[in-house]
């Protein structure tokens, strides 16, 4: 029966019982962490080799004859470009090989076109009002970025297929300062949607009424599937974007802190040829160049997109346990009860979880009182503010399946109790 429907003295048992069962788990003195998307260590322990791949006696020579050892070569060796380039679905003359965050890419874009302006547009920094579409829920260091250089956010709603294109469309095509919007297109964080062949082919037909306007497409989750039958595609967006006469639209990002090491990856960006040329003139004066030995070693480990493809199924191993441990204690313990929604992803890093309104916050707090950490509500909107106090990010990769079993029982047990709570204030 939905808790909605069940009586004031019904509910004030019922919660009288998941009190007690809740003082019980307190005493337990639990300490689980559900709150970042961080491999665990023993995922970690799967690239291990990796770091034999390179050694003193290896042959330093990248396949066009460079030296990685030595200064030089700005946007990646050939080998790591066309790696990342297949990664991304792209050719390797779109991309550009950084460090080892996408997110620091991400941030110097905002941060070039806030300075110095886009392919010779005036500079952000210039004008009165700049502002980004932000589809919500989203990832909070993407807003981070937004909300540290003063850019206005605008949340856009998501579904399964994507973010509303409806709006998106109004606010792009009509509105000179919109100048950005922040996606993850494939398992997007924390949902786990990927945007079908509609909604990317609308984003590449759109008509921006600023010159300078991106799609910021980070692409982090593009390989990471939970599983080796299910599986989501995604259209290119760069070849969508030319062929929609719009080739200087998006800046696409991925990076393999997921696949090898967070620490210590390979991250790239993938544009339009005329924005990769823009880009690099910058650079120049940045960096002389980035860590070419690492790039390397993960070409000489990963060797090509199948053997990068055959790697990822071994953290899918890892990882579908944890998901389906913790869809297992929602399904059985809130199906039919009206008290919460959540996704259920093929891929990606978390499960989204939607509560009554104005309960996540309430949730949250309670879940840490019993030593279970989730990411702060509201995390998963622009400036940290849910309008509706509803989303949790649940991120299960860090703890081993038995104690995401345990986090999730903690969990449900919070939800139930909070709810609950909220329905009494209106009987
Ligand atoms: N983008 C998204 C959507 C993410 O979820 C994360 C990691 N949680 C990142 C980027 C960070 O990527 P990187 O390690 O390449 O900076």
């Amino acid at each position: 029966m939905q808790y909605c429907e069940m009586s004031k003295e019904e509910l004030l048992k019922l919660k009288e019982e998941l009190d007690e069962t809740y003082k019980e788990a307190q005493s337990k003195g639990l300490s689980l962490n559900m709150s970042r998307g961080k491999p665990s260590a023993t995922q970690l322990n799967i690239t291990m080799d990796m770091l034999d791949t390179i050694n003193s006696s290896s042959d330093m020579k990248s396949e066009d004859g460079t030296d990685c050892r030595n200064y030089g070569v700005l946007d990646g060796i050939p080998e790591a470009k066309k790696l990342m380039a297949d990664i991304m679905g792209t050719t390797p003359e779109h991309v550009i090989i950084y460090g080892n965050a996408s997110l620091n890419i991400m941030y110097d874009q905002v941060s070039r076109a806030y300075t110095h302006g886009l392919l010779g547009n005036t500079p952000w920094c210039k004008l009165d009002k700049v502002k980004f579409l932000c589809p919500v829920p989203g990832y909070d260091r993407h807003f981070a970025i937004t909300e540290h250089f003063g850019i206005e956010m605008i949340n856009i709603p998501m579904s399964e297929n994507g973010p509303d294109m409806d709006m998106i469309e109004k606010y792009v095509n009509n509105d000179e300062s919109v100048k950005g919007i922040w996606c993850v297109p494939k398992y997007s964080n924390p949902q786990g949607y990927t945007y079908s062949d509609e909604t990317v082919k609308r984003f590449a037909a759109l008509k921006p009424a600023a010159k300078d306007f991106r799609i910021f497409w980070d692409n982090a989750y593009v390989i990471h599937h939970l599983y080796e039958d299910k599986q989501d595609e995604i259209l290119d967006i760069i070849s969508e974007c030319e062929k929609a006469g719009n080739p200087d639209m998006v800046f696409e990002f991925a990076s393999t802190s997921k696949v090898s090491f967070p620490g210590s990856g390979m991250a790239a960006l993938a544009s339009s040829e005329a924005n990769v040329a823009d880009i690099k003139k910058q650079l120049t004066i940045q960096t002389i160049g980035h860590d070419k030995i690492n790039q390397l070693r993960h070409v000489r480990y990963f060797k090509n997109l199948e053997g990068v493809k055959a790697h990822m199924m071994k953290h899918a191993a890892q990882m579908r346990p944890k998901f389906e441990a913790t869809l297992k204690v929602l399904k059985e313990e809130l199906t039919g009860l009206g008290i919460g929604t959540w996704s259920e992803p093929r891929g990606g890093y978390f499960i989204s979880f939607d509560a009554m309104e104005g309960c996540a916050k309430a949730i949250v707090a309670k879940c840490k009182d019993a030593g279970v950490v989730l990411t702060n509500a509201g995390a998963t909107f622009p400036y940290g503010k849910d309008p509706k106090d509803s989303n949790i990010r649940i991120a299960p990769s860090f703890p081993t399946p038995e104690e995401m079993e345990l986090a999730s029982d903690i969990f449900v047990l919070c939800v139930k109790i909070v709810s609950i709570e909220k329905i009494l204030e209106t009987k």
